[in-house]
């Protein structure tokens, strides 16, 4: 009998559930909404009572687990999550496994994502990479000698932290200047908004129906496709944060690949061209030279195949 691996992407409004083969293809899928008033434990028997019913259950080896927050991933518990407010300290591994006599791993989405491109994207093929999820918030995770790397506390990879700006924007982990406060999409609407009553140009707020509400990062994409000069500015203040972040990893890791995934990385060539550029000034020739930046083709299958091939490996 075929073996096959379970990968669940437990985020704050969906939770995808997918089994995979043992080359990360999907075998079989579906979503279900979040309801973040109920208990966890409600939700934890949800999952459980939905994945039973999966037609290739019988074939699970392994169940992993991505969540967004503070996972202890050796116990398997989430400590917090910001998505999640009823979710602190829970014994997701744990609670799992008694429902479902299978063994359970559990990581931070960040990581599920990194290994999801690993997989996806790159066809597990290559040794050294660092995912970068730019969103809402910006994370990131890194393969190592082909091995996830989590860290001693299992905070590595919090790439969205490091600070790119000395006394830049506050940000709500308690630092200042950091990546995400520059490159997170509240941050890029934030600063669209203060640029355009700057310039007295509102080409943007056309764009996204005259309603302030509605700017996205895909509104301000398309805006600088469209020669907007606001728009062509957000992009390029974001993307030298972006090129100093990545001159800093590739600099310090070496990785061969760097994989970009999330809502932002499908932006406008206003945004990855000077990236390029600058990534170029400012790392080592042969770190640059032997690094190939992509945008991942499976942004949204990322989390939820990497959490299944984390409980193949
Ligand atoms: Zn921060």
């Amino acid at each position: 009998m075929a073996k096959f691996y379970l990968g669940v992407d437990l985020g704050g409004t969906q939770i995808k559930i997918a089994v995979v083969d043992d080359k990360a293809v999907i075998m079989e899928e579906f979503v279900m909404d979040t309801d973040i008033q109920v208990k966890p434990i409600k939700i934890i028997k949800d999952i459980v009572s939905k994945i039973k019913n999966m037609k290739y259950y019988k074939n699970v080896k392994t169940i992993g687990i991505g969540i967004a927050g503070d996972v202890d991933s050796v116990k398997g518990v989430l400590r917090f999550s910001p998505n999640l407010p009823n979710w602190k300290n829970v014994q997701l591994k744990k609670e799992m496994e008694k429902l479902t006599n299978k063994k359970i791993f559990v990581d931070n989405d960040a990581n599920t994502a990194c290994v999801g491109a690993y997989w996806l994207d790159l066809e597990g093929k290559a040794t050294n990479i660092v995912c970068v999820t730019l969103g809402t918030g910006v994370g990131g995770g890194m393969i190592l000698n082909k091995k996830l790397y989590t860290g001693t506390s299992g905070t590595a990879g919090e790439i969205g932290h490091i600070t790119v700006e000395p006394n830049g924007n506050k940000c709500n982990c308690g630092n200042k200047g950091c990546a995400e406060t520059y490159i997170g999409a509240k941050y890029l609407v934030k600063r669209a908004l203060h640029l355009m009553r700057e310039h007295n140009s509102y080409n943007i707020l056309k764009l996204a129906g005259n309603d302030k509400c509605k700017i996205t990062p895909q509104i301000l994409s398309l805006a600088a496709s469209k020669g907007d000069e606001v728009a062509k500015i957000v992009w390029a203040e974001a993307g030298e944060k972006l090129a100093i972040l990545l001159a800093d990893i590739i600099n310090f890791i070496n990785p061969d690949h760097i994989v970009l995934c999330g809502g932002i990385s499908k932006a406008c060539n206003a945004f990855y061209k000077p990236v390029y550029k600058q990534i170029k000034q400012r790392a080592f020739k042969s770190a640059v030279d032997s690094c190939q930046i992509i945008v991942s083709k499976y942004t949204n299958k990322l989390g939820v195949a990497g959490a299944a091939m984390l409980a193949k490996n």
